[in-house]
């Protein structure tokens, strides 16, 4: 499948058939529910190919267009199979729902993206299936937690507002050990940056809304899988009947051919504005995983193979209104949820209010930034701006 190609051609390759379409290079968008058969033969024999990579039988089960994205997923991540799903959160609810489900529990960690924590707190507990918060520090401590009814391990790495990099492979080995499967939201480092099945992972989901398309202008989620699990997480979406519109997947699948490169150029400004912000008085400390002074740093080094562009910035003791003095001014910095697109965005973060298994304890206000592809000394002096208004309130 792989014929072990660069990350850069297989993004650039992938799922792109041009023989098959009269040359043109990007694979065509097809609008389809219905698909016709000649016999009866062989519409009675649609069924045993339902849920089938690359088979074409009913709109649900995919196209062409949904199978060219499936297959660069596949590539570029190395992974078995993918699913295509309409939202981020539908690929978090769906790889739960595919392993948790009544009397079974789900180990979550702290600093999950919190409509995923709203999704185990209301949906999965009304199921009568039971979630434990752990510290995304745990490691092989995780082992303490795992009960009997365990199915999952559920992973963010880095977590959502508080970037605490985990130990995907520590925390893997104790739950294979014990028949728990392992499922990580990739979505910060995306297939590129974290090669999630060669560090033990079953089941990774993405949101492609965010780095993978790009662009700020669709919504999707990607679920990739092995070889064991691909099939309960398919059959687990076309029984949900999820499945995502043929021009998001068209647009999502456009954004991987540019993926590499925009986020080579995410990853140095990225990095260039965390070390700005590191120097500055107002900063108490950048939470960026290849910065020392971020939880889980040495993990970071081992594992990933870069750092995206969305980080924390903790800033001292500010008021409310010396924030919102310098956020509401600026003139670059988007306030936005949301992220991974060209722009950059700069919103506070309030995860004080959502942790349960470990308590956190900031000082002063916490930002999330997203540096985009703008001049990076552009996005100085509107920071430096901000910080004049941050200062001035004071
Ligand atoms: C945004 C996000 C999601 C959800 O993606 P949507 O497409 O917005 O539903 C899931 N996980 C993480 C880490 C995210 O940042």
């Amino acid at each position: 499948m792989t014929d072990n190609k660069q990350d850069e051609t297989i993004a650039v390759r992938a799922g792109r058939h041009p023989r098959q379409n009269h040359g043109v290079v990007n694979p065509p968008v097809y609008h389809a529910s219905t698909i016709l058969y000649p016999t009866v033969e062989e519409f009675d024999g649609r069924v045993d190919r339902r849920g089938q990579p690359g088979e074409v039988v009913y709109g649900l089960h995919g196209t062409p267009t949904t199978f060219a994205l499936e297959q660069a997923m596949v590539e570029l991540e190395g992974s078995y199979g993918c699913v295509v799903l309409p939202s981020g959160l539908a690929a978090v609810a769906m790889a739960i729902l595919a392993f948790v489900r009544s009397g079974d529990h789900l180990l979550m960690v702290d600093s999950v993206y919190e409509p995923s924590r709203i999704f185990c707190d209301n949906v999965l507990s009304s199921l009568g299936a039971e979630t434990t918060y752990y510290d995304p520090l745990v490691g092989s401590g995780i082992e303490k937690l795992i009960r009997p009814e365990t199915k999952a391990v559920y992973l963010e790495s880095p977590g959502s507002l508080t970037f605490e990099v985990q130990d995907v492979p520590a925390i893997a080995e104790v739950a294979h050990r014990h028949g728990v499967k392992v499922l990580l939201d990739n979505t910060w480092a995306t297939p590129l940056f974290f090669k999630a099945f060669s560090h033990g992972v079953d089941v990774c989901i993405h949101a492609g809304t965010k780095y993978i398309a790009g662009h700020s202008d669709v919504m999707a989620g990607l679920v990739t899988a092995t070889e064991q699990t691909y099939a309960t997480v398919r059959q687990t979406v076309l029984e949900f009947g999820q499945c995502a519109g043929p021009d998001d997947t068209y647009t999502v699948l456009r954004g991987i051919r540019t993926l590499p490169t925009r986020l080579k150029q995410h990853s140095i400004q990225g990095l260039e504005i965390a070390r700005w912000l590191r120097q500055r008085p107002e900063v108490m400390r950048v939470l960026h995983p290849a910065l020392s002074e971020c939880p889980g740093h040495d993990i970071w080094q081992r594992d990933f193979l870069g750092a995206t562009s969305l980080f924390g910035i903790q800033l001292k003791d500010y008021t409310r209104g010396a924030l919102t003095a310098m956020l509401d001014g600026m003139q670059l910095f988007g306030l936005g949820a949301s992220w991974g697109g060209f722009e950059s965005l700069l919103i506070p973060a309030y995860p004080e209010k959502l942790r349960t298994a470990v308590p956190w304890q900031g000082e002063g206000p916490l930002l999330r930034i997203h540096v985009g592809l703008e001049n990076t000394r552009d996005l100085i002096t509107d920071l430096d701006q901000g910080f004049a208004r941050l200062n001035a309130v004071s």
